[in-house]
């Protein structure tokens, strides 16, 4: 092995950089007066899965000094949200963890050298292993790094050490979708391009909310010439809903049952497209007879809505003439039973012949700014670049592209996220490596995973901060850069892979997440294995060649510079794509199936259904309220590692947890605005400040999934296809806490 400091240079220039960055240095729309902008690069944001495009101004140093969105980008046409203009502030944070960190005998953490570190990373570890079996070590990994990184933790720890375990907080956003479009589709794809925001004449939003949680996609919509009719399915009345034509508040967990009456009504109506359903899709006949159980009666029941609302918006879909695009996120995928219910959205798409045309498409809008990256390459659930682990040739064919012995490929599949919490708590699990998440705040039922600290004889935690909850219970804390540290490849919600750059060197000793994981596999002792896996952009060109062929192809792409002066390019965008080309840029906005043609076997789309199931707690006499979690403001990103550490955002948030209660409720309950409520599930309790409006409706509640508090009261059931967690639906109880008030 060759000398650390060597390493260390090979993968990120000299070990102690000067920091440049200071706490307080960015803010939107303030320059430091000592830091001069001289150029500008464009980098895609790594918050949300938007993939918008920041123009970073950097001083003489090549370090950033301030941004602005990109005018000319197909995805953001010059607009950011309020994440996207304080994307620098987090690595100025006062916070940022700057070497790696031991556990020390009296449990206080010490600093220690990068030998240390990776000589306790890779010896405790193994003594695990040694104890316990090869797959006694897990890994819980993020979907807010670059495809490069993922690509290499998920090499790293299934062929190189030997792992089997391995699985991210995609699980908690995006399992649903990639298992209903993989099912439907044969391929995890999603269809669409942003252009269809502005081509449809109906856009229906099922348990989205994009105004608050994508606003650049809501900009687009609202920009459309075509006075689109926007359709709004929320138990709430959301940001979105107050601005749609139309908002259907239906019943929390109803939307299965009003999916399958609405393609009763469509059969009904005659508004099947029997050409394309006999052309491109299979099991129609067996989806007619099931959803012939559907009539308005047993729908109205179920979601609250009335007949006549019903009946008009079936109309609504059911013109032919009419461009209808459906667009779903977190209301429908954190549920029980989501991956049918995506599917139940995917059905009437296909019903209706809404595919493969502008301005139509059943489309997810994915969360996290590479959650699509982590489906394709994550090698977690699929095999690197959508491959399956069961399957001999797709082994076989991965390890040729990559030059390793295929028998190093497990054929196992790793357990879901919720399942490596089980092997915690039953002793599978003794080893545990956590990189850029925070579990111990975002997992359901977080209380229990608390509780399972104990069971962990090695608890090591990656990550930009060291004041994370999950950080703070590690043995072993590892300083990593952060986006705008590092460079590398995003995917988005609609396939386009976009560049990130390094425009700010990491503080201290921190180093690139990519680096840390080659550090790790010299270490371990596989680093020959990697010797290929030089670089982000090496890396790049191993998965622009695991993706030929695949329906991912993007074997086209020529490099870094290309996808740059492209200014992203959307998968597939073949090598042939690219001769054919001749040297112009590919087409900006592409969709997928014009001609009809799905990736399963048979090359059609498959109708799949089931019956829906009784949501698994529902309120009762001891829990009346049913509590809806969702994203409260665009200013704030999931647990808020990063979003808090701007005080412009800050500003822009509720300061503390808030509870929203309708008004029929708070006064039942003598709660005023502002009094302190105190919550309980049957898990835990938390205390939050009241907003008291009608936009919840009586008998519910929402609290924002941004406060750390808030999975102590949710309840640990999973979708049993995605194995996605259900956090939108649980009983709780409420009563005005006694002399506290406080105004948010
Ligand atoms: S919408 Fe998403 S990608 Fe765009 S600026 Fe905001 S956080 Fe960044």
């Amino acid at each position: 092995m060759k000398p650390l400091e060597n390493l260390l240079r090979a993968h990120e220039g000299p070990m102690t950089s000067e920091l440049v960055l200071r706490p307080g240095d960015f803010g939107l729309g303030r320059v430091p007066a000592r830091l001069k902008p001289v150029s500008t690069t464009n980098t895609v944001c790594g918050f949300c899965s938007t993939g918008c495009s920041l123009r970073v101004h950097l001083d003489a140093a090549g370090q950033a000094v301030n941004l602005t969105p990109d005018p000319d980008y197909p995805v953001n046409l010059g607009m950011a949200c309020p994440k996207g203009w304080e994307a620098l502030a987090p690595l100025a944070a006062a916070d940022r963890v700057t070497t790696p960190l031991l556990r020390a005998a009296g449990g206080r953490f010490a600093p220690v050298g990068w030998e240390q570190a990776l000589r306790t990373f890779c010896g405790r570890l193994k003594h695990v292993q040694a104890r316990h079996g090869p797959h006694s070590v897990a890994v819980l990994s993020t979907g807010q790094i670059v495809t490069e990184e993922m690509a290499l933790l998920g090499a790293l720890t299934k062929f190189g050490m030997g792992l089997l375990h391995l699985d991210s907080n995609t699980r908690q956003c995006m399992a649903t979708t990639h298992v209903a479009y993989k099912e439907s589709f044969g391929f995890d794809a999603p269809p669409f391009t942003y252009a269809d925001f502005e081509e449809s004449d109906v856009l229906v939003f099922i348990g989205a909310n994009p105004c608050i949680a994508h606003p650049i996609m809501w900009q687009r919509v609202m920009s459309s010439r075509r006075q689109p009719l926007v359709i709004v399915v929320d138990p709430r009345r959301t940001e979105t809903a107050m601005a749609a034509g139309r908002h259907y508040a239906i019943q929390p967990k109803s939307d299965l049952t009003l999916l399958y009456g609405l393609a009763h009504l469509l059969i009904n109506r005659g508004a099947a497209d029997e050409a394309f359903i006999r052309a491109s899709t299979d099991g129609y006949e067996a989806f007619a007879l099931h959803v012939r159980d559907f009539p308005p009666s047993r729908v109205c029941a179920a979601t609250g809505l009335t007949p006549e609302e019903l009946e008009q918006f079936a109309a609504a879909l059911a013109d032919r003439e009419k461009r209808v695009s459906y667009w779903w996120t977190m209301g429908v995928n954190q549920g029980h039973e989501s991956t049918r219910t995506a599917q139940a959205i995917i059905n009437l798409a296909l019903l209706t012949g809404q595919i493969g045309r502008p301005g139509t498409g059943p489309n997810s809008i994915t969360g996290q700014c590479n959650a699509m990256g982590s489906r394709l390459y994550g090698n977690a659930t699929s095999l690197l670049g959508g491959y399956d682990f069961a399957d001999a040739e797709h082994r076989a064919h991965v390890a040729r592209v990559l030059g390793l012995d295929a028998a190093l490929i497990p054929s196992a599949k790793s357990w879901a996220y919720d399942q490596i919490v089980d092997g915690i708590e039953s002793g599978q699990i003794r080893g545990l490596w956590v990189i850029a998440t925070d579990p111990a705040h975002s997992w359901i039922n977080q209380g229990r995973l608390a509780a399972l600290r104990s069971k962990l004889e090695f608890l090591v935690v990656q990550d930009m901060y060291a004041t994370t909850r999950t950080a703070q219970l590690a043995d072993l804390i590892l300083p990593a850069a952060g986006w705008g540290e590092k460079e590398g490849v995003l995917i988005n919600s609609e396939r386009r892979l976009g560049l990130v750059r390094k425009v700010a060197r990491a503080p201290g000793a921190a180093l690139s997440d990519f680096a840390i994981f080659k550090l790790i596999a010299e270490y371990w002792g596989c680093g020959k294995m990697f010797a290929r896996w030089s670089s982000p952009e090496a890396v790049f060109q191993l998965l622009k060649e695991l993706s030929r062929g695949q329906p991912c192809d993007f074997s086209g792409v020529r490099d870094y510079a290309h996808l740059a002066e492209a200014r992203g390019i959307q998968w597939p965008w073949t090598e042939a794509s690219e001769m054919a080309a001749s040297g112009r840029a590919p087409q900006r906005q592409r969709r997928l199936f014009a001609d009809g043609r799905f990736f399963t076997p048979r090359r059609r789309a498959r109708f799949v259904f089931d019956h829906p199931r009784p949501m698994p707690e529902e309120p009762d006499g001891s829990y009346p309220f049913l509590l809806l979690t969702g994203r409260g403001t665009s200013a704030q990103w999931h647990t808020g590692s990063r979003t808090d550490k701007s005080a412009v955002l800050r500003k822009l948030a509720p300061r503390g947890a808030i509870i929203e209660i309708n008004p029929v409720d708070a006064r039942r309950l003598v709660i005023r605005a502002g009094d302190r409520v105190l919550i309980q599930s049957r898990r835990g309790e938390m205390r939050a400040t009241a907003v008291v409006t009608p936009t919840v409706q009586a008998g519910q509640v929402f609290i924002p999934m941004h406060d750390d508090q808030v999975n102590r009261l949710t309840f640990a059931a999973f979708d049993p296809h995605s194995r996605q967690p259900s956090y939108k639906a649980c009983a709780v109880r409420l009563k005005r806490a006694i002399q506290e008030r406080r105004s948010t």
